[in-house]
């Protein structure tokens, strides 16, 4: 089924202004020959601002209205640039999205955050391909606008909703079937619904993740990531104007990479790929004609290029017994337990006989009811605002080069991977 249907995804970045939307329907009248299913997240900065929105909602903070203003602001100057035609009846789809907006603030705030966030930052998607479909149409491209709620299937755990893999691969097959002859689809990346239909979300930056969940349902040909940059990077281009480009990279890299930090995909989107080997491209938007990334089932990551990554704002905790006693199964497992309660992810750890060391992301309210917790059984010392660098297929050199001048208080190292965290 579908064998020829390619999954292309293109993010915020890649819509951020009026120009960037049409270069993206440049790039898709290129391939109009093929059937393409296309994943856009919210334009520019717009999931930031929804964010805002929904902490002044709940905060009764005077601010609101002034949020909501810039997020209707900037999407109508986008709209007037790209539709001189005021009738053009996408004004009307948008005004229609911003009124659900002010539906949701016209009530009392309820007390679940997560569940109001998800409602409000949604709409951040919606427009985005409301906006983007009606583009492609007006430029002589047919499209078939999708809802992803109809197809990402979740349960409600709301800001990290979790796939329900069965139903969505029914329900993005039928959604699918139901336009046997249209050639292009758009949908919203990030969103999803539970069986309740309520819009949920899978986490920041979960539109990569919303391409690869079509994929594996859909049995797509492969996935193509549209960005700023070049394709994967053995580094942040940001600080490392040097960084290369890898032309391939094995799914293995590319999960490792990704869950260390790499900001280019999000860590969750190459296991349903991996699991089904379908390839995944990422390239330029700005450069089209570059090949980019391939990350596939044959990919060999060039093993004499180390990739690296910088994790900033890292607390390391060391956790011992109060007895001075070992830290062995039974003690672990409480602690891990303690972990999961305040659902605090661990970078990095290491034991000895008797501490336990933990490197984690600097989330301050998060680690201070993990510490307060901990410190009921054991004695818990922290350090905060430590980097965990990453280097995978490391070697001395580059090893030296990016902690020179640093205090290393932790080092791990497997065959492939070194990790240092450093202050
Ligand atoms: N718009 C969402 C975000 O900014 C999802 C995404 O961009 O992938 O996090
Ligand atoms: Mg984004």
């Amino acid at each position: 089924m579908n064998t020829s249907l390619r999954i292309f995804k293109f993010g915020g970045a890649s819509v951020k202004d009026a120009a960037a939307a049409r270069n993206v329907v440049s790039i898709l009248q290129r391939f109009k020959n093929e059937r393409l299913l296309v994943v856009v997240s919210a334009m520019g900065k717009t999931t930031n601002l929804l964010e805002q929105l929904v902490a002044a909602y709940v905060n009764k903070d005077k601010s609101l209205q002034d949020i909501f203003g810039q997020v209707k602001t900037f999407h109508l100057a986008l709209l007037h640039a790209l539709f001189p035609d005021t009738k053009h009846a996408i004004y009307a789809e948008v005004n229609n999205l911003f009124v659900e907006i002010d539906w949701v603030l016209e009530e009392e705030p309820g007390r679940d955050y997560d569940f109001i966030y998800d409602q409000l930052v949604s709409v951040g998607e919606l427009l985005s391909t409301k906006i983007v479909a009606a583009l492609i149409n007006a430029g002589g491209l047919q499209c078939q606008w999708l809802d992803a709620r109809d197809m990402i299937a979740t349960d409600n755990r709301y800001r990290e909703a979790r796939i329900d893999w069965q139903q969505t691969e029914q329900h993005t097959r039928e959604c699918l079937s139901k336009h046997p002859t249209h050639k292009l689809f758009i949908t919203q990346g990030f969103i999803g619904s539970t069986s309740e239909n309520f819009t949920t979300t899978l986490g920041r930056e979960g539109s990569d993740y919303t391409a690869a969940i079509l994929a594996y349902c859909l049995d797509a040909k492969d996935v193509v990531i549209w960005k700023d940059v070049p394709g994967v990077l053995n580094a942040d281009p940001k600080y490392f104007p040097d960084a290369q480009l890898l032309e391939q990279v094995s799914y293995q890299d590319a999960i490792e990479l990704a869950y260390f930090g790499a900001s280019v995909i999000h860590p969750k989107t190459i296991q349903p790929l991996q699991n089904k080997g379908i390839p995944l491209h990422v390239r330029s938007f700005v450069q089209t004609d570059a090949e980019g990334t391939l990350i596939g089932p044959d990919s060999r990551t060039n093993a004499s290029i180390p990739s690296y990554i910088f994790k900033t704002e890292q607390t390391l905790l060391s956790i011992s017994a109060r007895d001075f006693s070992f830290i062995a199964e039974d003690h672990l497992s409480s602690i891990f337990a303690c972990f999961v309660q305040h659902r605090v992810r661990m970078n990095l750890m290491q034991n000895s006989a008797i501490s336990f060391s933990v490197c984690t992301d600097g989330d301050t309210l998060k680690i201070e009811a993990l510490v307060a917790d901990l410190r009921e059984r054991f004695h818990v010392r922290y350090n905060e605002h430590l980097t965990l660098l990453t280097i995978r297929h490391y070697n001395a050199e580059t090893m030296a080069r990016l902690s020179e001048g640093k205090s290393v208080l932790l080092e791990q190292r497997s065959r492939h991977t070194v990790q240092l965290v450093m202050q």
